[in-house]
């Protein structure tokens, strides 16, 4: 098949750990590689965000990342990208004048806007399936001012819902409100994000420790990751007397400025008396993370909501145990008891508890670390991610066209 990937502000090539920048960017990169990998051919569409790369770049075999001059050719904030839509649409719709595409995947809700209207430039229009990463409700819901989306958003997220051909949610919650939003159920799948499994390892180095013990939360810097509790828990854990260091991987500003949000954590890291013990890394690459992670007792991801979250799957497949808030994508990845342990959101006191747990009993840390694993390569690799979204492309188209999905494999020797 050939597959049209449209991620407007969450590009493949992107450094990951900024404001705008992470799981989205992670699952359009690893998904269109897999699904190359299968024989398919893959174009991911980006709106350009600067003026020097080259409009093609070959992400992998078979996958082609193409920028598109939309609006200004320099860093926008996701929020203010919306009047860059048409041409971002219109700029895809001219690439597929000699590419026709069988399906287009379009992640986040302003992505489903241009890949609709691209997709009604063209005379044969090809089935448009959308996963969104994130939903507008459930954002003011739990922001309520401080969202700032675009007012639009309220009614333009649900209509690409009830449009396209097919959602890919990425967890059962999510299709949950999906359904609340009018989106037809029937149209509605669910099939995680996955993990690499061979980057993301038990085995291999690992960085050493200052302290006996070591907690770790990696992800984007915004308040909704919850990173302030986990620091407000270490921080309650170091006056118990336990030997305990943190240390915080995400965050810094684009293009070299403040980052107000590591400043709000180090004024609580102060707060609780034990700043020394807490460590603000900032951005660390893919390629350094595994270990870190092995470096840790225990992985914290205590957001206010999550939609998926792929950082306690990369815990996992490096048998490391989590403690969760039992919100979204981490109710379905993280087993209670299982795998790690289930928190209540904004609740610093049950973060403590839960992570002194674990740090107090090292059998059961192995247990659950090893659980996570077993876990991860069962349910969560890449490869199975890609099998089943195929899957999800193929049912829609078939059920489109009321008969088998055309088949259009990429010609021998690009792939694997
Ligand atoms: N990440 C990274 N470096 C950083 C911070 C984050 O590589 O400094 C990666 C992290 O490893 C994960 C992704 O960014 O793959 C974050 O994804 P997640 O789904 O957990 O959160 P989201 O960004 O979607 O809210």
């Amino acid at each position: 098949m050939r597959i049209a990937m449209v991620s407007e502000h969450a590009s493949p090539l992107a450094t990951l750990g900024g404001v705008d920048a992470g799981g989205q960017n992670v699952h359009v990169a690893a998904l269109s590689i897999e699904l190359a990998r299968r024989g398919n051919e893959v174009r991911v569409y980006t709106r350009r965000d600067d003026a020097v790369s080259p409009e093609r770049v070959l992400l992998a075999p078979g996958v082609e990342v193409v920028h598109v001059t939309a609006g200004p050719t320099r860093h926008v904030p996701k929020d203010d990208m919306l009047p860059y839509m048409p041409a971002l649409a219109a700029g895809i719709a001219a690439d597929w004048t000699d590419w026709a595409p069988d399906v287009v995947h379009s992640h986040f809700w302003m992505s489903g806007v241009a890949a609709l209207d691209a997709v009604s430039r063209m005379a044969s229009a090809p089935r448009v399936m959308h996963t969104f990463h994130a939903l507008g409700v459930v954002k003011r819901r739990h922001q309520g001012a401080d969202d700032t989306s675009p007012a639009e958003r309220e009614w333009l997220e649900p209509d690409v819902g009830r449009r396209v051909d097919g959602v890919v949610a990425t967890c059962s919650d999510e299709a949950f409100e999906l359904k609340k939003l009018g989106v037809p159920p029937r149209n509605i799948s669910v099939i995680p994000c996955g993990v690499d499994l061979a980057h993301f390892t038990p085995d291999g180095p690992h960085e050493s420790r200052r302290r006996r013990h070591r907690v770790l939360s990696v992800g984007r810097l915004v308040p909704r990751k919850g990173v302030g509790t986990v620091i407000e828990a270490i921080g309650a854990l170091a006056a118990e007397g336990i030997d305990v260091e943190l240390v915080v991987v995400g965050g810094g500003a684009s293009n070299g400025g403040r980052d107000p949000e590591l400043e709000r954590l180090a004024g609580i890291a102060r707060q609780t008396g034990a700043g020394e013990r807490i460590e603000l890394r900032g951005q660390v690459p893919q390629s350094a993370l595994p270990e870190l992670y092995r470096s840790a007792d225990v992985v914290v991801c205590a957001p206010w909501y999550e939609p998926f979250g792929i950082v306690p799957l990369e815990a996992m497949a490096c048998g490391i145990p989590v403690v969760a808030s039992s919100v979204g994508g981490l109710i379905d990845s993280v087993v209670d008891g299982g795998t790690g342990r289930h928190v209540p959101p904004r609740d610093a006191g049950a973060v403590a508890d839960a992570v002194r747990g674990l740090l107090l009993d090292e059998p059961q840390r192995r247990q659950l670390g090893a659980n996570g694993r077993k876990r991860m390569t069962a349910r969560y690799a890449w490869s199975r991610i890609a099998a089943d979204t195929e899957r999800s492309y193929r049912a829609t188209i078939a059920a489109a066209n009321g008969s088998a999905a055309p088949v259009r494999r990429r010609a021998k020797g690009g792939a694997r």
